[in-house]
């Protein structure tokens, strides 16, 4: 008898998690990892903030219970994120009218988000940014959405072709997903201008699209406030729309999977039905959420000291990415390099589009174990004082 799982196929290997199986497996000691997505520090480890070591400290200390929480988490987290994202005076906050669930990370967010819009309108379509994170279109594929991808980066500019974006995005139907990275556009690093999210804004108010507000790098551009511009002018529109938010960049928590789904709605009588419909996707789903990340990220972001102790060393992991950034800029100009890369200073968050080739990435795993992914983008977190001159050398060798 044949086995229940004989036409199972091999699923293809996630481009990134395999990058790191290659680079893991790679035994040259000078070898550098270009192609995670996460924030090392300049000894090239990943941190643990002093922020959260504190509030780590105080709960070992106080031994809490383990019941189970509530289904969307709890209220303390809810208005922690709900501060950030949308500022402590929004008056949307007053007036009842944002629902937020801890999630499962920025992933879990999109995910029970994408599960809720699904029961809600289930034959729209999703846009996605052409490129984008390389997760959103399966996503929103596996939770049954047809994925469609917005024109968003223009590689002569290697800025945002915002033209055919507001071109495209004028024209979909009615009751479109249009999922819009906040800020620190992953892969790209190119993000739109303060009057380019008000156009966006307009026209997906003229469209009666609905915007999904990706935001996982909140803090990584300019600061927390300055980072939430496009969340900013859609709270000031009126219109509905979901945010999905993230703290395993921003509080080095990545594997304590910590993030929340909010959701915009027209008023507090709405959102209580809103709310309802959302536990219903998180009940069926993984009944409710863990207990540390979102005790620990409430307890920094509600105690003065410890949220200065955090902006602080946010600020600092900004401060090194920025100076990662001008120092690759510098040291290839150093190496002879006459190809102008002076746009990596102005790309945003961790990531660069560098322009490399698929043939040039391929050169700097071979020959010098510098391991990024095939489309160029590289993480500047993974830059420090020590490999940065080595990693320059190397594209100077395979540009020229
Ligand atoms: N969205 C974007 C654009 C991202 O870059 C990432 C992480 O790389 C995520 C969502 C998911 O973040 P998390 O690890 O919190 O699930």
């Amino acid at each position: 008898t044949s086995s229940i799982f004989a036409a199972v196929e091999m699923a293809p290997r996630d481009p990134i998690l395999g990058l790191n199986e290659a680079f893991n497996a790679d035994a040259r000691e000078t070898k550098v990892n270009l192609g995670v997505g996460v924030y090392y520090d300049d000894n090239g480890k990943i941190p643990l903030l002093n922020a959260v070591k504190a509030a780590e400290k105080a709960r070992l200390e106080s031994m809490p219970p383990r019941g189970y929480q509530p289904i969307e988490g709890p209220s303390a987290y809810a208005q922690a994120v709900q501060a950030l994202l949308f500022g402590k005076d929004s008056a949307l906050l007053a007036n009842g009218q944002v629902i937020t669930a801890e999630a499962l990370g920025g992933t879990g967010a999109l995910k029970i988000g994408a599960d809720f819009l699904k029961r809600l309108n289930p034959d729209a379509t999703v846009y996605i940014s052409d490129p984008s994170w390389e997760n959103h279109r399966a996503l929103f594929e596996f939770a049954g959405f047809k994925v469609e991808n917005y024109p968003y980066y223009d590689a002569a500019t290697r800025g945002v072709d915002f033209a055919a974006m507001k071109a495209c995005l004028g024209g979909l139907p009615a009751g479109s997903i249009v999922v819009l990275h906040a800020c620190c556009h992953n892969p790209t690093g190119a993000d739109l201008t303060d009057a380019q999210w008000q156009e966006v804004v307009g026209l997906c108010r003229d469209g009666g699209l609905v915007p999904f507000l990706d935001m996982a790098y909140q803090g990584f551009a300019d600061g927390i406030e300055p980072d939430a511009v496009a969340v900013r002018h859609f709270a000031a529109s009126g219109l509905q729309f979901f945010v999905s938010s993230s703290f395993s960049k921003s509080f080095s928590l990545y594997g304590e999977r910590i993030g929340a789904l909010s959701i915009v709605t027209a008023a507090r009588e709405e959102s209580a039905r809103v709310l309802s419909q959302l536990k219903r996707v998180i009940r069926t789903n993984y009944s409710n959420p863990p207990i540390h990340g979102a005790a620990v990220v409430a307890a920094v972001l509600s105690s003065p000291e410890l949220r200065q102790m955090w902006e602080d060393e946010l600020a600092g992991m900004r401060d090194r990415i920025r100076a990662m950034r001008t120092g690759l800029v510098e040291a290839l100009k150093a190496e002879g390099v006459s190809q102008d890369f002076s746009f990596v200073i102005k790309q945003r968050g961790m990531f660069s589009y560098t322009g490399l080739t698929a043939e040039q990435v391929e050169r700097l795993r071979t020959e010098f174990g510098i391991y990024a992914v095939s489309t160029g983008r590289i993480c500047l977190a993974a830059l420090n004082s020590r490999n940065l001159a080595y990693v320059a050398r190397a594209i100077a060798k395979v540009v020229a």
